[in-house]
């Protein structure tokens, strides 16, 4: 038997109501696709994709629609039997607008696509697969890091004599509060998901794998546990518990618990020889290398207190989220907010035809009464110097210098002050009993930065 009690973590971190109780227990179910879906064209961190369909072109699911053109990007499949409509600028979460192939989908081709976890089974075998070509898989199938970051994953896995990779660490822990996507991922797909994590360890030429599962979540600890024991290929692989706290599945803070190192302000974890690989992103590599499947669907978390049908749903790629929340049950009068993500670090959105991404794992719908018990709402009052803070900041920067600097103006002060290490997770404004917006002022002053160095002179 597995300890389930998890004894590792990192500094800092807080302990929001975790709400998961809404969706856990409903199992992945299909959904069924609307009128249309627009599927943006870059869905990943690198260079956009360069649409290779035209308008009134009919188009068959998992066709590429975008193609990637530059070594760290992906290409894009449409998700469903159509016609494209339109190329043209679309609501976009974090960007506000960003180019989009618009699909209008076929009524009478059956457009409801089934996921494959019967096909994979304690006896996967991954040594039969070439590890170039299970990156060329990869690639091919356009698949990214679906726990948010969005991350190519071949060009993470790519071997590289400079930085060999010492571990992969599975992340398992979904710390956001509401989203269960991926604990029903790992509890249904297991297999699929461990195959995903066998091939990714032969791509990237590295043996050594924990899989790492916040303590909250016992029944996935046991499964996967009992799943890797029985795989015969799977003598490296280790199921390592947890604590849960938020952010634990931060990709910093998870390697901080896991392997005890820190990435280094500004760089990436291969250069500390760790690759971090979300469980869905393991699943749609099984699904990639050994079906042959693009990455056109995901599953995908709708939930809150006043929706009427929670739960988890097998998603294409680009529904509008307003089609999500009418198959849930509608918008009830009472849900004030509508996240993309989780009410930590999900953005809301006011456009409702934002369609899901092969990034956007969940859509969380908060009432008033939520908003104001999570004190997201109430007014800023000044700062009280209470260094809570400063505390829960898993970067260990200073949340409140930096806001206050980036409120005046200042930032270069703000970039003395490490704003960049912030990683954006919101525990500083959860914790401060001011209200003060410290995330947002954070996130301002990066975008400024940013922004400025952009009209430097090269
Ligand atoms: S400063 Fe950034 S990293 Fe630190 S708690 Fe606030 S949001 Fe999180
Ligand atoms: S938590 Fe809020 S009140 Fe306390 S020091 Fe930080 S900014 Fe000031």
């Amino acid at each position: 038997m597995i300890e389930i009690k998890g004894t590792m973590s990192f500094a800092g971190g807080v302990h929001p109501q975790e709400n998961k109780r809404f969706t856990e227990q409903r199992p992945i179910e299909l959904f069924t696709v609307g009128k249309q879906v627009a599927i943006l064209l870059g869905q990943h961190i690198g260079a956009i994709c360069k649409p290779v369909v035209a308008k009134k072109e009919a188009v068959t699911a998992g066709q590429v629609i975008g193609r990637a053109e530059a070594f760290v990007s992906a290409p894009v499949h449409s998700s469903v039997n159509g016609v494209v409509k339109d190329i043209t600028l679309q609501s976009h979460p974090v960007l506000g607008r960003a180019m989009a192939v618009i699909i209008e989908t076929d009524a009478a081709a059956d457009n409801v696509k089934r996921p494959c976890p019967q096909r994979f089974g304690a006896d996967f075998d991954a040594s039969a697969w070439d590890p170039v070509r299970i990156r060329e898989a990869i690639q091919e199938a356009g698949v990214v890091g679906m726990g948010g970051a969005g991350f190519p994953t071949r060009v993470k896995l790519e071997p590289n004599p400079q930085m060999p990779k010492d571990v992969i660490i599975i992340n398992g822990c979904e710390c956001e509060p509401f989203i269960t996507c991926d604990y029903r991922v790992m509890t249904e797909w297991t297999h699929q998901v461990l195959a995903g994590v066998q091939l990714a360890a032969r791509a990237a030429e590295c043996s050594n794998v924990k899989i790492a599962i916040e303590d909250n979540k016992p029944e996935a600890i046991k499964i996967m546990h009992k799943a890797v024991r029985e795989c015969r290929e799977a003598k490296n692989i280790e199921v390592v518990p947890v604590r849960t706290k938020y952010p634990q599945g931060g990709e910093r803070q998870l390697i901080k618990a896991v392997w005890k190192k820190d990435v280094p302000v500004g760089g990436i974890p291969p250069m500390i020889g760790v690759v971090v690989l979300n469980v869905a992103t393991c699943a749609a590599i099984a699904e990639a290398v050994v079906c042959g499947n693009p990455l056109t669907h995901r599953v995908a978390t709708v939930s809150g207190s006043s929706i009427a049908r929670p739960g988890n749903y097998y998603v294409p790629i680009g529904t509008p989220v307003a089609d999500l929340i009418d198959y849930c049950g509608g918008l009830d009068e009472k849900i004030a907010k509508v996240i993309l993500g989780g009410p930590m670090m999900g953005f809301a959105i006011a456009d409702l035809s934002t369609p899901i991404t092969k990034t956007g794992g969940a859509v969380t719908l908060l009432t008033k009464e939520e908003i104001t018990r999570a004190k997201y709402d109430r007014r800023e009052t000044p700062c009280i110097r209470c260094g809570r803070c400063l505390q829960v900041c898993p970067a260990g920067i200073n949340p409140t210098r930096i806001a206050h600097a980036v409120k005046h103006g200042m930032l270069d002060v703000a970039d003395q002050y490490h704003m960049n290490a912030c990683i954006e997770c919101g525990c500083c404004s959860y914790i401060c009993p001011a209200n003060i917006e410290l995330t947002g002022y954070i996130k301002t002053g990066k975008i400024l930065v940013a922004r400025a160095k952009k009209r430097m002179p090269q």
